[in-house]
Formats: C-alpha cells, sequence, structure tokens
C-alpha cells in the first residue's frame, strides 16, 4: 500500500490569503500544516509584517515564484503547542518566524550561524520544505516551526511594530555588524527610507553613528530629521545635494527596491567607502568601475541573517526601544496595502492584524 502523501501527513487544518497567479491578489486560502513534531513549536499568528520581497514573490517581479503563495515572513504569534523535545519556549510564549524556517544544519555556514547562506534552506513560505511539501507564510491564522527558527519575542517588545524586526530589522543590522560601518565615528547613509530604511536609521543611531538619509523626495524629510532620529537628509533626485555630500560617508546602506543609479552613491563615499547593498531589484543595476577603483571603495551585499544573530538583534531592539513604525491594517484590506507599497505610499510597514481579523473561510 502507498504510504500517505505528504499533504495527508498535514493534518492541522489552516486558512490564510495566497496569491494565484502572478496577478499578485491575494485571496482567501485554506490549506494544511503539518502535525506539530517533538522539535515543533505551534503557534497562532497574531500579526505579520508586510516586506517589499511579499510583492516581489507574489508579482513574479524574480521570475520564479510557484503558486498559490502564502506570503509573510515577519510573523509574530503566542505558542500554543510545543513537541516534547522544546526547550526554547512554552504553550503561552509571544514567539516570531522570520525568512527561514529551515536549514542543512550540517553546512559550512550552519555551523557559523548563517542559516542564512545555507544551500539547503527553507524559506517561511513559497519554498520546497525537507518533507517534499512547499511552505506557507505568516498571512495566516497559525504556523508550525522548527524551535531551531523560533525567535523568541522580548517582554517589553511590542508585538505589532516589533514583528517587522524579524525581517526588516535583521537584514540592515546583519550588514552594519558585518562590514562594521555602523559603528561611533563613522557616517553612514541610509538610501531609500522604506520598511528596511527606517529601521536601518534606528540602528545605526543606536550602535552610535551619524546617520544621512537618502531618499527620492523630501516629502519624508521633517520625519527623518525629527522623528526617526536621522542627522542629515539628502534627495537623490537633486544634483546640488548630492555634489555638496560627495566624499562625505564612510559606508551606504542600499535599502532600494528598484532600479537606481549607482555611480551617485559611490561618489558620496570617502575613499575605503562601503557601499553595502540589500534591497533586490528586478533589474540589473549599471555599474561603472573606475569610481571604485580610484577610491579603493567597494561594493557588498548582505541577505537577512542568521538564527543567533535575529535573536541578538531583537533583545538588542528592545534595549533601544526600537520597533518599526507601522500602519496596521485588517486581513481583507491587503491588497490595498500591496498597491499603496508598490506606489511607496506606506509610513513606513504595514503589519497585518492576523488574529483579529483573519476569518476562516
Ligand atoms: P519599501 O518599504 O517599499 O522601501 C523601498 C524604498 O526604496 C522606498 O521607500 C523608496 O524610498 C525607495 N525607492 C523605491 N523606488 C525607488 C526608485 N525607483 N529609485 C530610488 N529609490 C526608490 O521596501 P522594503 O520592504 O524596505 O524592501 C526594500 C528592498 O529590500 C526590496 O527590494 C526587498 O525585496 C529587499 N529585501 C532584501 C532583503 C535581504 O535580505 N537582502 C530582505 C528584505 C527585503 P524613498 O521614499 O526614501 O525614496
Ligand atoms: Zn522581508
Ligand atoms: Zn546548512
Amino acid at each position: 500500500m502507498a504510504g500517505k502523501s505528504p499533504e495527508e501527513e498535514h493534518p492541522i487544518k489552516a486558512y490564510g490569503y495566497a496569491a494565484l497567479d502572478q496577478s499578485g491578489h491575494l485571496t482567501p486560502f485554506k490549506f494544511s500544516r503539518r502535525a506539530t513534531r517533538d522539535i515543533d513549536v505551534r503557534f497562532k499568528v497574531l500579526f505579520c509584517g508586510i516586506c517589499h520581497t511579499d510583492l516581489h514573490f507574489i508579482k513574479n517581479d524574480w521570475g520564479f515564484s510557484q503558486y498559490p503563495i502564502v506570503p509573510g515572513h515577519e510573523m509574530v504569534g503566542e505558542v500554543t503547542e510545543v513537541g516534547k523535545s522544546v526547550t526554547k519556549v512554552k504553550v503561552g510564549d509571544k514567539v516570531g518566524v522570520g525568512c527561514l524556517v529551515g536549514s542543512c544544519r550540517s553546512c559550512d555556514s550552519c555551523a557559523e550561524d548563517l542559516e542564512n547562506y545555507c544551500p539547503k534552506q527553507v524559506l517561511s513560505y513559497a519554498s520546497p520544505d525537507f518533507d517534499g511539501t512547499v511552505t506557507y507564510g505568516g498571512y495566516s491564522n497559525e504556523m508550525v516551526c522548527d524551535e531551531h527558527f523560533i525567535i523568541k519575542f522580548p517582554e517589553n517588545m511590542p508585538l505589532d511594530g516589533g514583528a517587522p524586526l524579524l525581517c526588516a530589522g535583521v537584514t540592515v543590522y546583519s550588514p552594519m555588524k558585518y562590514y562594521d560601518i555602523a559603528k561611533p565615528g563613522n557616517h553612514i547613509g541610509i538610501n531609500g527610507l522604506g520598511g528596511l530604511g527606517h529601521v536601518a536609521v534606528k540602528f545605526a543611531k543606536a550602535l552610535g553613528a551619524k546617520v544621512t538619509v537618502i531618499s527620492t523626495s523630501d516629502r519624508k524629510k521633517d520625519e527623518a530629521l525629527n522623528h526617526l532620529g536621522a542627522d542629515a537628509f539628502l534627495v537623490s533626485r537633486n544634483p546640488e545635494d548630492m555634489q555638496a555630500a560627495v566624499g562625505t560617508l564612510d559606508g551606504i546602506l542600499d535599502c532600494v527596491s528598484a532600479k537606481h543609479a549607482l555611480l551617485p552613491l559611490i561618489g558620496l563615499l570617502k575613499t575605503h567607502g562601503k557601499l553595502i547593498t540589500v534591497g533586490a531589484p528586478a533589474e540589473p543595476l549599471e555599474l561603472v568601475l573606475s569610481p571604485l577603483n580610484m577610491g579603493r571603495k567597494m561594493i557588498g551585499g548582505s541577505y537577512i541573517g542568521g538564527i543567533a544573530q535575529t535573536q541578538e538583534m531583537i533583545d538588542l531592539a528592545a534595549k533601544h526601544n526600537i520597533t518599526a513604525d507601522i500602519e496596521l491594517v485588517a486581513m481583507d484590506q491587503v491588497n490595498t496595502a500591496m498597491e499603496r507599497l508598490a506606489k511607496g505610499d506606506v509610513r513606513y510597514r504595514f503589519v497585518i492584524d492576523v488574529a483579529n481579523t483573519l476569518k476562516a473561510p
């Protein structure tokens, strides 16, 4: 007799919102999750942030999306069940899951707590899981996850404003540490004041750097300077602004989601300056090499962060009262939120109030 199909091994009935094709339109969707294994934590999803990556995925911007997709990799919830070997958390604890729900746990990257660079990593959604099923993310009522990938939520961290840190937070924190750009005595630029960019300003300030925000217009200037704590503001589409700041920055964290010019950013760097990219525009960007060579400058990339560093980031955020500035939206408003995100009309992260607004289909 044939064994159970992977789907039959998934007895936990779940529901959420899914994109069914590259129109990206999200619609109520029923699915199931695996039974809680000994090493698993099951939780009720309370809030889930909307990352621009969710938008890239549902719209198939990168050309490899497979549908249906239940997005969401900034999810926070309350533990409802733990497997018998789980030690990290107990029923009732508040927990988070970011972009990763699996990795091989034996490669060089995994051995260094860099599960994010594991070639066999399993993403929280739209990713083949080890049991042959495809993962579904946090735009859903409940979640089951290997405890290794569970982040413990600090007591004083608001659940809604804290949720976006699980992706946006660690994505900007990790390169600040690795490339050693955000520290006292350094002046860094944050390019693109969106979900990632605005938490980047907060972390860079907490780590002691002087911060200049680089933005496409002056619409966010007042908030950047007077609310987010930036020291200076440059409009990237204003050549005079940019010219006046040439050669002033030790590093730039580029958080822009669409194609943009790199040359003016390289020009802002001092000799030995570092341009670090985390944005993932669908189109290739142009790079002229001599401005890099002439100043011994470098360009580097970075991708989310490992689990230990995600915990470190969120504990540091709790200590410094860092949260995302959010607009809380109901689940059935998610398509409007996506349309607004595509236009850059969000201050600065949409978070879905999952527990209060997601209705059973
Ligand atoms: P977001 O909230 O939409 O912010 C993107 C910002 O980019 C906008 O607020 C805007 O800033 C700027 N921008 C947009 N279009 C632009 C253009 N044509 N030229 C110049 N600037 C433009 O997005 P997000 O959630 O922060 O994500 C940003 C990017 O990072 C996305 O591509 C996402 O997929 C990627 N990402 C990467 C990782 C990683 O691990 N590397 C993790 C998460 C997300 P201003 O309004 O200030 O101009
Ligand atoms: Zn993300
Ligand atoms: Zn690995």
